[in-house]
């Protein structure tokens, strides 16, 4: 099947040589006309993949319920901006919104900002929350300046374009070419100096054949973040799958259809992600001056937060077939062999303040 942005690709790589895989992924994520988030609406059975507010609207609520505490713990601010990155379907803060209704003072100070690059899903969130008058921005450089800042971000943190290193009697970075039969694969290049100083000592020790991921653009963002976090106050939530510990190993995947594929076949038509460094999230925070919490696993967070108890809640009014459903949503967010130990968890804070959930 013809793929213009694999024409895009080929004829990049011809005239400037091969790519690194931040440019590759920002390409098959991000182009204008034929980037995968440019194009469709990703998400849900039908879709490529199915997320925590997709599966249960128990998740929302939780998170509604945390955001709300942590307005509550910052001295209910008013106004303040509350912030999603990556919306989706805009089905998590819908949920979160209507879960927080009766919260006193809330909604009055509450300024919906949405970051979304996707028209598609723009379209999405529209709906579902034009009610609440929502501003989209492009990026935190977008918001207000003078107000506290709340911001969740489930599976956003996970697209950002992440780049590879690894050892081979010296330091190479993965890069992407073309192979004699014109399809795109794998190179190396010496790796650039400043792409190692973002690597950590201990995994520069190792000097490994095994590749490490790094992703300036994600701490680019952190570093953004936390100093809008330090000067007007607040704090950020990010969920997503990868690891509390900063590993070797290679997670850059495709998603099509809720199947794995080669990230290499089909440019601009699966999802493109890599596993979040957790701990780097937090250490690149920390550098800024901001308080972390520790990453905990998704199934602990939950359930701190209550969801057995809002799954009873729900079950109490529910049809036997409703019943089944919940119960197996609950399965699938907090089980360990499911969403519950890979799917991690971590808040920001511009101080050391006790955050619900941790
Ligand atoms: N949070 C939603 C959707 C997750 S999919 C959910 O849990 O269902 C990733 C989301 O991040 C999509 O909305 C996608 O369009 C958005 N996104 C990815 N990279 C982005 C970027 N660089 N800037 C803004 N939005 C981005």
């Amino acid at each position: 099947m013809p793929n213009p942005l694999f024409d895009i690709i080929a004829r990049q790589i011809h005239q400037h040589g091969p790519m690194n895989l931040g440019e590759y992924m920002s390409l098959c994520l991000g182009h204008p006309q034929y980037g995968y988030y440019m194009t469709r609406d990703p998400l849900g059975a039908g879709g490529d993949f199915t997320t925590s507010p997709e599966i249960s609207q128990m998740f929302g609520e939780l998170i509604g319920a945390w955001i709300a505490d942590a307005w509550d713990r910052l001295g209910r601010p008013s106004p303040f901006a509350l912030v999603e990155c990556g919306p989706g379907r805009g089905t998590l803060m819908e949920d979160a919104l209507r879960a927080t209704r009766s919260v006193p003072g809330f909604h009055d100070a509450m300024r919906l900002h949405l970051i979304e690059m996707s028209p598609v899903l723009k379209k999405a969130q529209e709906v579902r929350l034009n009610r609440y008058g929502p501003v989209w921005i492009k990026g935190v450089e977008g918001l207000p300046t003078d107000t506290p800042v709340i911001l969740v971000g489930n599976e956003f943190l996970d697209a950002l374009p992440i780049r590879q290193v690894r050892w081979n009697k010296g330091w190479f970075e993965t890069t992407i070419g073309l192979a004699h039969n014109d399809t795109l694969g794998e190179g190396m290049v010496v790796a650039p100096q400043t792409l190692l100083d973002i690597v950590p000592p201990h995994i520069l020790l190792q000097q490994s054949g095994e590749v490490f991921e790094v992703s300036p653009i994600l701490n680019q963002f952190i570093r953004q973040l936390s100093n809008i976090l330090k000067k007007q106050k607040g704090a950020a939530l990010f969920i997503d799958y990868g690891h509390a510990i900063s590993a070797l190993g290679n997670t850059f995947q495709a998603v099509r259809s809720h199947r794995f594929e080669s990230p290499f076949e089909n440019p601009g038509e699966s999802d493109l992600t890599a596993h979040v460094d957790f701990e780097n999230v937090g250490h690149v925070a920390a550098g800024e001056g901001v308080f972390t919490t520790k990453v905990i696993p998704q199934g602990a967070f939950l359930k701190t937060l209550g969801i057995e108890i809002r799954a009873q809640a729900l079950k109490a009014t529910a049809t036997p077939e409703q019943v089944s459903q919940i119960d197996s949503s609950l399965g699938r967010l907090t089980q360990d062999d499911q969403m519950g130990r890979l799917f991690k968890v971590i808040a920001l804070c511009h101080d050391e303040i006790s955050l619900a959930g941790f």
